[in-house]
């Protein structure tokens, strides 16, 4: 009750697109019962989340911070909410987004951005952002709104908006957390996972969302291990990798601070530190902008006016008219530059040049990981340039939004689990992150890295 009444007071944060009091309130409803039956708990019996409006829960409005999905109501809930819900868990609502997920502020949403409950402390009083694209998950953790919500990272939306305000997520191997009934960006990337306020809320949250569900073709049959009960910060014998081109040119100096700060963090709890490097680095943002703008441009060609939400249908207008004007209309400028950007390296002539060579980046990105992991076990890094910067301050450069992401996208182009744990604060008192890398499937090591971290 607590929850459902904090969600319906902080509506200037525009965190929350839909409230659902009602779902969370049975949860815990549910959750009472058993326990005055005497019945064992659920993991995550009566536990209030907040869902990212990327996914699809049946009976709830589902925008993904579009106005062209305005109107679409899923009759089919996504394989991960499910799971949250029979696990216990309840949902207070659903939450804003950057438009499909394609954003670093959260700027991007066609329902106002989220605003973080963070200010500076050393002038100006300036709203910032929450990150993005899972702002309004980060800001409601961080404003106390819910103790855990969804999000999703393509290209590194959990890690980044948590490092933002504050709070932890993990982005899981790429297939572990079924895609089924989640709101396709760039289908080879995408993967859903846990914000929480800590390390051991995020275990718990990723062990009821993960595991392989046969309708997501790229979902790894595989068991879900017990992340929680085998959280131990004791590193002794961990090789922390630290790789030396993500020192990159112009590195704020309290962002290198924080790094030396984790640094020392990791050797205290027993690790080894090991230099590495990763020699493609240096492409993984331009690859990054293609691939994932490419896989985009095909996944939104389902947005028709036809199958889903918005139908602009002018007088007299015939069926290409119809797309035009719906998809027009429908789509923010972010979401249509990546359309573009997506059909013109898939297009006929600059395919090879473009596409093909971002692919074979890719793999040398992959290629470049397996080889550090024959020198250790996980590798540590910020998880972002900066803290948090001011609304306004990027949202007129996309390239200076997308110079954000340089530390969360190689690991995203690998499929490699990488979590975000608070880390310290900048010279405004504002939250930095700090990022662990792990191998494919290495969930354990990660979380124990960030437990040892906290
Ligand atoms: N900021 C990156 C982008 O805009 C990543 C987004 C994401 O991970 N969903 O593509």
């Amino acid at each position: 009750e607590a929850f459902v009444s904090n969600v319906a007071q902080a509506k200037t944060l525009n965190a929350f697109l839909v409230e659902t009091p009602d779902h969370a309130l049975a949860a815990a409803d549910a959750a009472d019962a058993a326990r005055a039956a005497g019945e064992t708990l659920k993991p995550l019996a009566g536990v209030p989340i907040g869902m990212k409006d990327l996914f699809c829960t049946r009976g709830v409005p589902a925008t993904a911070g579009s106005l062209i999905l305005e109107g679409f109501t899923p009759p089919y809930e996504s394989t991960v909410s499910g799971k949250l819900w029979a696990a216990g868990a309840g949902m207070l609502g659903k939450l804003n987004m950057d438009q499909f997920a394609m954003g670093s502020s959260n700027e991007t949403s066609a329902f106002g951005n989220v605003i973080s409950p963070w200010r500076r402390n050393d002038g100006g009083n300036a709203a910032l952002t929450p990150g993005g694209s899972s702002g309004g998950s980060s800001a409601a953790i961080a404003a106390r709104l819910c103790p855990a919500a969804t999000g999703t990272d393509t290209g590194g939306s959990i890690r980044q908006p948590a490092a933002f305000t504050g709070i932890a997520g993990i982005k899981p191997t790429y297939g572990r957390c079924s895609r089924w009934g989640v709101v396709a960006f760039a289908s080879s990337l995408d993967q859903a996972g846990p914000m929480a306020r800590d390390v051991r809320d995020c275990a718990i949250m990723l062990e009821n969302m993960a595991g392989f569900d046969p309708k997501d073709a790229t979902s790894l049959q595989l068991d879900v291990p017990q992340w929680e009960a085998g959280l131990s910060g004791d590193l002794k014998g961990k090789r922390i990798g630290i790789p030396k081109e993500y020192r990159v040119d112009n590195m704020p100096a309290e962002i290198d601070a924080l790094w030396q700060q984790g640094i020392a963090w990791l050797k205290d709890a027993g690790a080894e530190i090991v230099e590495v490097s990763l020699p493609h680095t240096k492409y993984a943002l331009p690859a990054y902008y293609i691939i994932a703008p490419a896989e985009a441009s095909s996944n939104l060609a389902r947005y028709d006016g036809v199958r889903y939400g918005l139908r602009d249908l002018p007088e007299g207008a015939g069926l290409q008219d119809m797309y035009a004007a719906t998809r027009a209309a429908g789509f923010g400028p972010e979401v249509k530059r990546r359309i573009m950007i997506g059909t013109y390296v898939l297009s006929a002539g600059f395919y090879d040049a473009y596409f093909t060579q971002a692919s074979k980046i890719r793999t040398l990105i992959a290629r470049d990981f397996d080889r550090a992991w024959e020198s250790c076990d996980l590798l540590l890094t910020p998880t972002a340039p900066s803290a948090a910067f001011a609304l306004g301050d990027k949202s007129a450069d996309p390239l200076a939004m997308y110079l954000n992401d340089v530390f969360t996208v190689p690991s995203s182009l690998a499929g490699l689990p990488a979590m975000s744990v608070p880390g310290g604060v900048d010279a405004g008192g504002l939250p930095l992150g700090l990022q662990i890398i792990g191998k494919a499937l290495d969930e354990q090591g990660v979380l124990n890295a960030g437990l040892a971290l906290e």
